[in-house]
């Protein structure tokens, strides 16, 4: 059976194509400046890459374009091989508790929901109307990065806000990261042999996240509303008080939608570092004795013990820490910190162990009272995985 994961943007589109039989990858791509000058492409297979720049239109050109290449480049030999497509999908509010098969009201449910994610759901449908074009009768499947966090209990999700807002406008925590947090509880309730972990799972990329997890089901994580709340990010504040908003508007003269850019795009390591996103460049300005470099990275560890604390508390302890994404599979200085903070609760780093990158692996020393791993995610296995059982049990 051959699945295709599509990630799509409002000016790009990420695919891989998987042969769920064993699971492999056979194709991978991104088609980018869709819509915009200067529009190119990249797919990779059996270990070459392709590369050309070409006129891309539209979403439906740049579908268009991949089919063709992967009967050309002889990754398929026929579109009839391609059993469904899967589709990431940002947000499918309190609707869409899981994964679903593609239809018309699931269409306009994804585009009636675009005021709780203005970027991504337009940007996902455009990838879904695409395909609904070009490859009409194979089936698709949403998945929605907020459907894991759709088991969190209502005193978990509620803002202690005007309960009309909830009731009349569906303001409650949704959470996001959903796919890839999922992906972590299902890997280590298989590697681990049991299915009543309890997880906390630490999502540090760009963006970040953390949920708790029993039994493979969420509890509570640490994005609310939108992708802003929780841990510090790349350039998102994380936790600040809504008071600031005003504050600022007044004093710069901006308006609301100015303030939140700010709060979305300038904060976080950027904010606090004035140097950089990238928790890389963070390390590098240490070492050259940036003191706002070590503030910041100081303050995304403080706000992941907080939140792994909180946890805790909540799970009434924990079998397992995962470390994911970006920083949390490859920096090695940064869950060296955030474990060595643990050490009350008893948890225990293997300095040795804890010094590789990107792969599955026990970082926890053998007394540890809690586990530590390092799990590398994989949401387009997951997306493709969900389609695959969506399509099988139909
Ligand atoms: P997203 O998918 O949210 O855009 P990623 O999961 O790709 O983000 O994570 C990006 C972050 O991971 C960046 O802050 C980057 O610095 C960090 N990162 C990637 N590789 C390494 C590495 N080798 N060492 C330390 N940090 C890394």
């Amino acid at each position: 059976m051959k699945i295709i994961s599509i990630n799509a943007g409002s000016s790009s589109l990420k695919f891989q194509l998987f042969n769920m039989d064993d699971e492999t990858v056979l194709a991978s791509g991104l088609f980018e400046r869709i819509g915009i000058e200067g529009s190119c492409y990249s797919i990779k297979y059996t270990g070459k890459k392709v590369k050309e720049e070409i006129e891309m239109k539209d979403h439906s050109d740049a579908v268009k374009i991949l089919l063709d290449k992967l009967i050309s480049l002889n990754i398929i030999s026929s579109f009839d091989e391609i059993d469904a497509v899967g589709h990431r999908t940002v947000h499918g509010r309190d609707k869409y508790t899981d994964s679903v098969l593609i239809t018309d009201e699931v269409i306009e449910d994804i585009d009636k929901f675009k005021e709780f994610a203005p970027i991504h759901n337009p940007a996902n449908l455009l990838g879904i109307k695409a395909f609904k074009e070009v490859l009409p009768n194979v089936p698709m499947v949403a998945v929605f990065d907020t459907a894991f966090h759709q088991t969190i209990d209502e005193v978990n999700y509620l803002y202690p806000v005007p309960y009309k807002w909830y009731t009349d406008y569906q303001v409650r925590k949704y959470g996001f990261h959903g796919t890839s947090h999922k992906f972590i509880a299902k890997t280590l309730a298989e590697k681990l042999g049991r299915d009543d972990l309890k997880i906390i799972s630490c999502h540090l990329g760009q963006g970040a996240s953390l949920a708790a997890i029993k039994n493979g089901k969420c509890v509570d994580t640490s994005m609310g509303f939108t992708p802003l709340t929780g841990v510090i990010m790349g350039t998102r504040s994380g936790d600040v008080d809504a008071s600031i908003i005003p504050f600022v508007m007044e004093k710069e003269g901006k308006n609301v939608h100015e303030v939140l850019d700010d709060l979305n795009k300038k904060s976080g390591f950027l904010g606090i570092s004035q140097y950089s996103s990238d928790s890389r460049d963070i390390e590098q300005g240490i070492t050259e004795g940036k003191r706002n470099c070590v503030i910041a990275e100081e303050k995304f560890v403080r706000s992941v013990v907080n939140y792994i604390a909180q946890y805790y508390v909540l799970l009434e302890g924990v079998d397992v820490i995962a470390f994911t994404a970006g920083i949390g599979e490859n920096s090695i200085n940064t869950r060296l910190k955030i474990v060595e903070e643990l050490a009350c609760l008893g948890i225990k780093i293997d300095i040795d162990a804890n010094n590789v990158r990107g792969e599955f692996k026990r970082i926890s020393t053998p007394d540890s009272k809690s586990e530590v791993y390092i799990v590398p995610t994989n949401e387009e296995l997951m997306i493709a995985r969900d389609t695959k059982a969506i399509i099988e049990n139909r």
